[in-house]
C-alpha cells in the first residue's frame, strides 16, 4: 500500500519503521525543517520496551537509557511516603528505563534513516481529502500530496486532521503543565535507578529522574520538573530564578546540586498538557496514533509506550488483512480497553497530583501508601505505572507476541 504518515515522533517514526519492513510504501510529512524531539526525559516502560525490542533497538536504546526500578514520591513538610512503586511486583526482570527524549528520538531516526524511507519535512499538514477511495493531504502552502491509500496521523496533540475522526474530540487544556530541564547528573544524593518526588500538597511537585545520555552530550544526565500553573508562567519568569531557587530548596535541599545548574529562566521549558481521547481512533481511510488519538497529562507516564502500542498494533492489523476498512476496525478493537484504562486512570489521578484541592492531597497523604501496599493492589499500582493492564498484562499473550517478533501466523500458534 502507498501509506503517508504525518509527523516524525515516536508514533510515527515507530510506525513507517514497522510498516516499511512489511513492505508498504511509506511516506513521512512532518512540520520542522528537521526532525527533532521535543521535552527532556521520559520513561519507557515494559510496553513500549517490548515494542522496541521487537523492532530490534534494544541495546541501541539501553545504551543510552537509565534503568528505573522503583518510582516514590514523599509529601513536604511531613517527609510521609505517598508513593512507592517497585516494578519487581510485576515480576523478575521488569523495569523502566529512562531516556532523554533525543536518545528515543535518535534511535527511531536512525533506524528510519538506514531504511531509506521518505521523508518530507517543512510540511504542515492541515487537511487530507479523500476520492475514489484513496486520500490526499494539503499543507499549509496550499500545496497537495497524494493520493494515498491510507493516511496515519501521528501529528500529536495538536493535530489539524481531527475533524476526519468519526466523532471528533476536544481537546481541554489542563491548568497545571510543568517546567522541565535536563542537567548534569549530580556526583551523589539521588538513586540513579528511581524516579524521585517531592509534592507539597498538591499545587506543588518537584521530580528527579536520572535519564543517561544522548550523542549531543557527554555525561550522564537528570530531568528535573517543576509542576507550575500554565498561566502562572509569565510571573514565574518575572519574580526571577532566586525567588523560585530559594522555594525548591526549602522543600528539597539535596536538590541544590541540580538546582544550581539552572541559571537562566529558559533553562527550563514550560510543557503544557491537554485532555482528549478519540472513541474510535479512525476515519474514512485515515488511522490516528499516539497523542493525534489519545493526550493527558503525563503523571502516569505512557504518552510515548501507547504511541509505541499504537504503532505495533496498526502495523499487526494491516499484516492481518489488506482491506483498509478492516484493519482500522482491527487497530481499533485492539487498541480500545488499554487506551481507555489509561486515559481514565490519567483523568482521575492527576488531580491528587496536580489541583488546589487539599481534600484530594490530604487523601492522598492518608491513604495511596497502605492502599498500595496491600497483596493484590500493589501488582495493580505496578501495573498502572508500567502500561501492563487492560490486554497487554506481564504474563499476557499479548505481550509475549509483542516481544517473541511474532508473525500473525504465528502468532495463532501461541499458547
Ligand atoms: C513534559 C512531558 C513529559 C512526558 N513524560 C512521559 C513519560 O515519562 N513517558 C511517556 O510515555 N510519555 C511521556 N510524555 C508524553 C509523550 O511525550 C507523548 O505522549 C509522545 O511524545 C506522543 O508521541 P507522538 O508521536 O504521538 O506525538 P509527538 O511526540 O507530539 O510528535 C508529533 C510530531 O508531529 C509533528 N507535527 C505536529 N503537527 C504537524 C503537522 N500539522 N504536520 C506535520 N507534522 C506535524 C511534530 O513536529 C512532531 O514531530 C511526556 C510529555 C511531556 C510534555
Amino acid at each position: 500500500m502507498r501509506i503517508a504518515i504525518t509527523g516524525c515522533g515516536p508514533a510515527g517514526l515507530a510506525t513507517a519503521l514497522m510498516l516499511s519492513r512489511q513492505e508498504h510504501d511509506v511516506t513521512m510529512f512532518e512540520r520542522f525543517d528537521t526532525p527533532r524531539p521535543v521535552g527532556s526525559g521520559i520513561i519507557l516502560q515494559p510496553t513500549g520496551l517490548a515494542v522496541l525490542q521487537w523492532l530490534g533497538l534494544t541495546d541501541e536504546i539501553h545504551k543510552l537509557g537509565k534503568r528505573i526500578d522503583r518510582i516514590n514520591g514523599v509529601s513536604m513538610p511531613s517527609g510521609k511516603q505517598v508513593l512507592d512503586v517497585d516494578y519487581a511486583a510485576l515480576g523478575e526482570g521488569f523495569h523502566g528505563l529512562a531516556v532523554h527524549r533525543a536518545a528515543l528520538f535518535e534511535v527511531l531516526y536512525a533506524a528510519l534513516r538506514s531504511s531509506g524511507i521518505e521523508i518530507n519535512t517543512g510540511i504542515e499538514v492541515v487537511d487530507a481529502i479523500v476520492r475514489r477511495g484513496l486520500v490526499s493531504i494539503s499543507d499549509s502552502a496550499g500545496q497537495r500530496y497524494g493520493p494515498f491509500d491510507l493516511l496515519l496521523d501521528a501529528s500529536g496533540a495538536g493535530t489539524k486532521l481531527q475533524q476526519h475522526a468519526l466523532h471528533p474530540a476536544r481537546l481541554r487544556e489542563l491548568e497545571y503543565g510543568a517546567l522541565w530541564g535536563a542537567f548534569d547528573w549530580p556526583a551523589s544524593g539521588f538513586d540513579e535507578n528511581a524516579l524521585e518526588q517531592r509534592y507539597v500538597r498538591a499545587h506543588t511537585m518537584l521530580g528527579i529522574l536520572p535519564i543517561g545520555s544522548h550523542s549531543a552530550v557527554s555525561g550522564d544526565q537528570v530531568a528535573f520538573f517543576w509542576s507550575i500553573k500554565t498561566r502562572s508562567y509569565e510571573s514565574w519568569r518575572r519574580n526571577g530564578l532566586d525567588v523560585w531557587k530559594r522555594e525548591a530548596l526549602s522543600i528539597w535541599p539535596e536538590a541544590g546540586a541540580i538546582v544550581e545548574q539552572i541559571t537562566d529562566a529558559s533553562d527550563m521549558s514550560l510543557a503544557r498538557y491537554g485532555h482528549s481521547t478519540l472513541r474510535k481512533p479512525y476515519g474514512n481511510k485515515i488511522a490516528f496514533l499516539g497523542d493525534a488519538a489519545h493526550s493527558t497529562s503525563p503523571q502516569l507516564g505512557q504518552g510515548a509506550n501507547m504511541a509505541l502500542l499504537d504503532a505495533w498494533e496498526i502495523a499487526a492489523a494491516l499484516r492481518q488483512t489488506s482491506d483498509v476498512d478492516d484493519a482500522l476496525r482491527r487497530y481499533a478493537k485492539a487498541r480500545r480497553w488499554h487506551v481507555r484504562a489509561f486515559q481514565l486512570s490519567s483523568l482521575a489521578l492527576t488531580p491528587f497530583y496536580q489541583s488546589d484541592s487539599r481534600v484530594l492531597s490530604g487523601l492522598r497523604d492518608l491513604l495511596f501508601d497502605p492502599m498500595a501496599k496491600l497483596p493484590i493492589a500493589r501488582h495493580v499500582v505496578a501495573g498502572l505505572i508500567s502500561g501492563m493492564l487492560a490486554g497487554y498484562g506481564p504474563a499476557g499473550r499479548k505481550m509475549q507476541q509483542i516481544t517473541a517478533g511474532a508473525t500473525p501466523t504465528e502468532r495463532s500458534e501461541l499458547p
